[in-house]
């Protein structure tokens, strides 16, 4: 058994901010991660952060309003006044630990325009911010001493007399199973994107993290806000940054028109992400698409701007669909990129679990509502992480160890295990279940919904949890059982598919990234308000929490 104060689950960019504000609060610190640190999902980030800066005349209630239209008012304005005040602070403490950001003509920090923002307030390294960003903090958590349990897998958290006291983990190395006692522990785990296919997240997002919080009584919300972003490419899904747009690029039909003239006409190709999405999705319904897709046009950029800042981007397209964007427009279409919801959490990452917090994309502080702003999450990560990690080092100073938990405390996790390995029926193995709950998510719960299709969902999600319930692990090995590791990410996944089909099957109306064609309109009358599912023993159950509201009443969202 390992003790600690505060235990952090994941090394992305959260994860990695909250170790280094919880180390430098005085607490002994350990990060748990299944991937080495910077093969963690926060380093394919490509287009930027956000912050407002006062000295570039502009202002972070400008950001907030923003980011409060952009989430379709789901988002908490308490929470985004938070995460905007501090975003300016946060961006300069990066550059001063050693982020080279791009400089503008005068050698100032650079700036991009980016997607449902009147104002260019994204700052970015060419079109690989993540990767910039997390190498950075990993070299300053080496630095601090913050021990680190590199390709150690979560399986469960340890709960005592209702208060979080430490995790179960798998060392994949070995297939031996530790208990690690902590005073507090720190969800930062990232997404879920791999609940759908295809999607632009790394294979490891499944939503780990979010399940296990959800197991031991922390609440899920806002599940049913998936965005799915507007330039992914054809086939693979993997991702063009909406910094082609920011920097200029024109998105086609098959006519040569720049459709979102038509839907809208002032913020064209820049408008919040679901607005683009939905556009693309119709252009592409009605038969103006191109084989499933439209398409984005960076040539007028010229070689230079296309080399210095968007050079990944231009290697993504010749790599995965053969196009050298120097020459000839790309193929894309909306694809599932990020989850609004998660875990829910106060500003300072508490959930409703004592000693237990979240932060990142496993995390829902509310500042995303029904549509996250691009260039917003890695600020979520940073802000939200650090404050997290701040919390949670206070609060250990003052309570001790969990006393009743011990080596034994893993028994559960064992036994699991052990009956999945003993099961030698001729059941299946994970990746079929995997890949029919991708398409069964990506079929009904993408752009578009409706009643019927989200119930069939429902009724296939559970119908493939009771395959799962049989699945088979031919693999017996203790070393690197990767066999017996996707399929312990396949029942954490199978949690959150069932909480997005619910909670979206919830909302009767349209908000965000939740469009259903059969009710077309947002409802405030009736919807401004949030729906969390708690976890019990005779299934989920769904309750609400109003949005907070404090300086921007709802208006008519046009771009
Ligand atoms: C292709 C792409 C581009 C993006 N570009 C941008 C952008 O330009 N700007 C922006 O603001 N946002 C962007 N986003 C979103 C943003 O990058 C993510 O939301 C954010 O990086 C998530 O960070 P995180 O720290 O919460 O999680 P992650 O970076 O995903 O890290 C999760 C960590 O948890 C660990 N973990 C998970 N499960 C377990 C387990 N069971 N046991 C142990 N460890 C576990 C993993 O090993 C990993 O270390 C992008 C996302 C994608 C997919």
């Amino acid at each position: 058994m390992f003790d600690h104060d505060v235990l952090i689950i994941g090394a992305g960019l959260a994860g990695m901010r909250a170790a280094l504000s919880a180390v430098e609060a005085g607490a002994d610190v350990a990060v748990v991660t299944k991937v080495h640190p910077v093969r963690s999902h926060s380093n394919a980030a490509q287009g930027g952060i956000n912050a407002a800066l006062t000295d570039r005349g502009d202002d972070w209630r400008e950001h907030a309003y923003d980011t409060i239209k952009g989430s379709d008012y789901l988002g908490d304005q308490d929470a985004i006044a938070v995460m905007c005040r501090e975003a300016g602070d946060e961006v300069i403490a990066m550059e001063h630990m050693g982020v080279i950001f791009n400089r503008d003509d005068e050698g100032r920090l650079g700036t991009r325009a980016f997607g449902g923002q009147r104002q260019a307030r994204t700052f970015f390294v060419s079109d690989f911010t993540g990767q910039a960003l997390l190498h950075v903090l990993f070299e300053q958590v080496m630095k601090a001493g913050v021990r680190i349990y590199e390709e150690w897998f979560l399986l469960s958290l340890i709960v005592e007399d209702g208060e979080c006291a430490g995790a179960v983990i798998m060392e994949i190395r070995s297939g031996e199973i530790h208990v690690v006692r902590s005073k507090t522990v720190i969800i930062a785990s990232g997404g879920l994107g791999r609940v759908f296919e295809p999607s632009t997240n790394a294979l490891i997002c499944t939503g780990d993290g979010m399940s296990a919080a959800y197991q031991v009584g922390a609440l899920l919300m806002d599940m049913e806000m998936v965005q799915y972003h507007p330039t992914t490419l054809k086939g693979s899904g993997v991702l063009i940054t909406e910094g082609a747009r920011g920097e200029g690029a024109y998105l086609l039909n098959s006519k040569g028109d720049r459709f979102m003239e038509r839907y809208a006409p002032n913020m064209m190709e820049l408008a919040s992400r679901d607005v683009v999405s939905r556009a693309e999705q119709t252009e592409i319904n009605e038969g103006r698409g191109i084989d499933g897709c439209v398409l984005l046009d960076v040539r007028h950029l010229g070689e230079a701007v296309i080399n210095e800042r968007l050079s990944q981007i231009r290697e993504i397209g010749r790599d995965f669909a053969n196009v050298d964007l120097l020459h000839e427009p790309i193929p894309i279409r909306p694809g599932m990129h990020y989850q609004m919801g998660g875990i829910k959490t106060d500003v300072d990452g508490q959930t409703e679990v004592p000693g237990l917090y979240a932060a990142g994309e496993a995390a829902c502080v509310s500042v995303h509502g029904g549509n996250r702003l691009g260039a917003n999450s890695l600020l979520d990560t940073l802000v939200f992480g650090r404050r997290s990690g701040e919390h949670a080092a206070e609060v250990a100073k003052s309570k001790g160890h969990g006393t009743t938990v011990s080596d034994a405390s893993a028994d559960g996790d064992r036994l699991n295990i052990q009956r999945l390995l003993d099961n030698d029926s001729s059941g299946e193995m994970f990746g079929k279940i995997r890949r029919e709950m991708g398409d069964t998510m990506n079929e009904h719960l993408a752009v578009y919904r409706e009643q019927n299709g989200m119930e069939t969902a429902l009724g296939e999600l559970r119908g493939l949890r009771e395959r799962y319930n049989n699945v088979v692990v031919p693999d017996k090995s203790k070393t690197f059982n990767t066999n017996l590791l996707f399929t312990l990410e396949l029942g954490f996944m199978m949690d959150c598919a069932e909480a997005i089909a619910l909670s979206a099957i919830e909302r009767k109306e349209s908000r965000g990234a939740h469009t259903r064609t059969d009710a077309p309109d947002r409802d405030d009358e009736n919807w401004l308000r949030h729906i969390l599912v708690k976890h019990t023993d005779d299934g989920p159950e769904v309750e609400y929490l109003p949005v907070v509201i404090t300086d921007w009443e709802p208006q008519v969202r046009s771009y």
